[in-house]
This record gives structure tokens, C-alpha cells and sequence, in this order.
């Protein structure tokens, strides 16, 4: 039995659900594990607040924390479902690994995640496109600055009501001069150092006009690899094309929901490393038709647009588009409002 230590006070009826912005308000209860004398203790449940941490823990100072980001959704019966969590688990302690950061236990993560869930069950609302979108993360609190890995680490998870999305126009750029990840590196892991490395880049495109960067490989820059913080798919004629997995891209379970799904809807579907050249030349030829980014906060983001070394281009606005039939089929299953055929819903049983 996980220890719940509730709180006073609710925040329910002082949030506005109607007008959320993404990742700014947090639910009444956070989860917490900590790793101590060479072990993770059994999570608890206490009031959403601030932590206390001796400032030099090694968080602060080598990065070393992963984090990962999932959704729950409530159905027409009240029912609560995530979508294929197993996946963020066993990806969270693949990022944890890389960071040398000790593997969280599997019956620790779903006994506190869902006791957390049950608890806040009033802050996931009904509706397609409303969910609770949940961090889990881990940092390293051992104080000392030795560049060495900690021997204490935190364990939390935190959860914020979400309303999906539209992210309006995404126009992307693609990378000439920034890398987000290295051959050898930590771009398959979701390290929070990733993040904060991209946000300078980010900037100057924004200042061009441009929302994301479309990431492309550090050594050439001639291949296409994940646009801002989502997979990429690119749809030529009728064909959809997104690079495979390697040290540098994230395996995301969107992405390979997406690839399952081409499948089974007869979409003729390609895993290969996607070249600039092709992409451009399809574009010159009327041939591209499509790119989107894949991720769990928006399930599929359409790009409108694309720039190449100062060159902007255009993509035509589809009605019948991959973009929104992945959209729909997925946010379907996710919402128990279709079958499932893959068994990618997992119910929150009270
Ligand atoms: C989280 C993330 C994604 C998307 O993964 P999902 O599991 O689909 O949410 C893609 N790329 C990067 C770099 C990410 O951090």
C-alpha cells in the first residue's frame, strides 16, 4: 500500500479547464520515490509543492535527469485509460541508464502512478481532446559537486490537465549550422540537458520565422531527423517516409503507433534515413505532400511550411491528409472511442 498524505486544500475549483495553458497548472498531489543506501523506497503520495535540495546536488550541476511525458484520458463511462505506458516506462530507465542513473522498479511506477491517477481523478475531464498529462521524471539530489554519478537520486511524478492542442501553423527550418544529437550521444534518451540545448536554436528561428527546427544529422546536415521535439513523417505522392531509430533519434510511441497504423490502413509506409535533396526535390516537383511531427502532447502537428538556407516552400493544404486520419484514429483509440486491435489501451482499474 502506497502512503497517501492528502492535501487540505484543492485547486479544482479555481482552474479554469475552458482556458489551460499547456504544462502550467499541477494537480492537488505529487508522487515521490527516493534511491538512498543503494535502493529505491516504496513511492509516496503528498501535497503538490516545492522541494527542499541542497544546492549542489549533482542535478544542478551535471544535468543528470530524464523525464518523460505521457497522457490519461476519461471516456464516456468515466473510465480512465493511458495509451501503451509500458513503453514510457521501459523508455525512462533507457534514458536513466545512459545517464547512469539506477532503473526505477516496474510495480513502483504503476502502483504510484496509478494510485496518483485514482486520486486526481477529478481533474481528468471528459471530451475528446482533454486529458491529464503526466511528468514523470528523475534527478540526482545527492549533495556534492565531484563529477561523478550521485548515489541519491529522486523519482517524481507530477500531472497537469491539458486540452488538445491546435497548434495553428507550424512552419519548420531545416538545420544548416545546430545538431541536437551526436553519434554516441544521449539523443535516443529524454534527458533534460537535450531540452535545454535546443532552446537557443529554437530562438534564432523563431526570430526567422519559424516555429520548430527540423533536426538534421550533426556530421553532414543532409539527412532529416526530428522536428523540434517530435519524429517527423514526410508523405511523398502517396508514400509516408520517417527516418529510423539510432543514438540519435527518440523512439517515440507516437512514432511507432503511426508506423503500425500506415499498416494496417494500407498506407504504403518506408523506414529509411530521408535526405534533404529528395525532400527538396519533391517539393520542386509538387510530389511532397505532407510533413508532420509526431509526439504525445499534440499526437500529430501538420507543418505548413518549410525553409532551406533561406529558401521558403510551402506545402499544399490536404483535405484527405495522413496528418488528420493519425490523428483521429489514434486519439480514437486513446479515448476508448474505437477498437483497439494492437491492446495499446490500458485501463486505470478503481
Ligand atoms: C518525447 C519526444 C518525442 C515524442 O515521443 P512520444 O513518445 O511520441 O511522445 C520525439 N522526439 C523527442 C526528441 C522527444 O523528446
Amino acid at each position: 500500500m502506497i502512503s497517501i498524505e492528502k492535501s487540505s486544500q484543492t485547486k479544482i475549483d479555481k482552474t479554469d479547464f475552458d482556458n489551460l495553458t499547456f504544462g502550467q497548472v499541477f494537480t492537488d498531489h505529487m508522487m515521490i520515490s527516493d534511491f538512498k543506501d543503494g535502493e529505491w523506497h516504496e513511492p509516496v503520495i503528498k501535497p503538490y509543492g516545492p522541494l527542499s535540495i541542497d544546492p549542489s546536488a549533482r542535478v544542478f550541476h551535471y544535468g543528470q535527469a530524464v523525464f518523460e511525458g505521457m497522457k490519461a484520458y476519461k471516456d464516456k463511462d468515466e473510465k480512465i485509460w493511458m495509451f501503451r505506458p509500458e513503453q514510457n516506462f521501459e523508455r525512462i530507465n533507457a534514458s536513466s541508464k545512459r545517464l547512469a542513473i539506477p532503473e526505477f522498479p516496474k510495480d513502483f511506477f504503476f502502483n504510484g502512478l496509478e494510485t496518483l491517477l485514482k486520486l486526481e481523478k477529478d481533474w481528468i475531464k471528459q471530451g475528446f481532446g482533454n486529458s491529464l498529462y503526466i511528468r514523470p521524471f528523475v534527478i540526482a539530489t545527492e549533495a556534492g559537486v565531484s563529477a561523478s554519478p550521485a548515489k541519491e537520486y529522486k523519482f517524481m511524478i507530477i500531472c497537469s490537465p491539458a486540452q488538445s492542442y491546435y497548434s495553428g501553423e507550424v512552419r519548420v527550418k531545416f538545420s544548416d549550422k545546430f545538431s541536437r544529437a551526436a553519434d554516441g550521444g544521449v539523443g535516443f534518451a529524454k534527458a533534460a540537458g537535450n531540452y535545454g540545448a535546443q532552446f537557443y536554436p529554437t530562438n534564432l528561428a523563431k526570430e526567422e520565422g519559424y516555429q520548430q527546427i527540423v533536426w538534421t544529422d550533426a556530421n553532414s546536415h543532409e539527412y532529416l531527423e526530428e522536428a523540434g521535439t517530435m519524429n517527423i513523417f514526410f508523405r511523398i505522392g502517396d508514400k509516408l517516409i520517417t527516418a529510423p531509430i539510432s543514438d540519435r533519434i527518440l523512439d517515440g510511441v507516437t512514432r511507432k503507433s503511426v508506423i503500425a497504423l500506415a499498416e494496417r490502413m494500407n498506407i504504403p509506409m518506408e523506414v529509411r534515413k530521408v535526405t534533404v535533396q529528395e525532400i527538396l526535390e519533391a517539393a520542386d516537383s509538387g510530389n511532397l505532400k505532407e510533413m508532420f511531427g509526431s509526439g504525445t502532447a499534440t499526437v500529430i502537428n501538420p507543418i505548413t511550411g518549410f525553409g532551406n538556407k533561406g529558401k521558403n516552400y510551402d506545402l499544399p493544404k490536404l483535405e484527405d491528409s495522413y496528418a488528420h486520419a493519425f490523428k483521429d484514429t489514434l486519439m480514437k483509440i486513446q479515448y476508448n472511442e474505437a477498437e483497439d486491435p494492437f491492446g495499446w489501451r490500458y485501463e486505470v482499474k478503481e
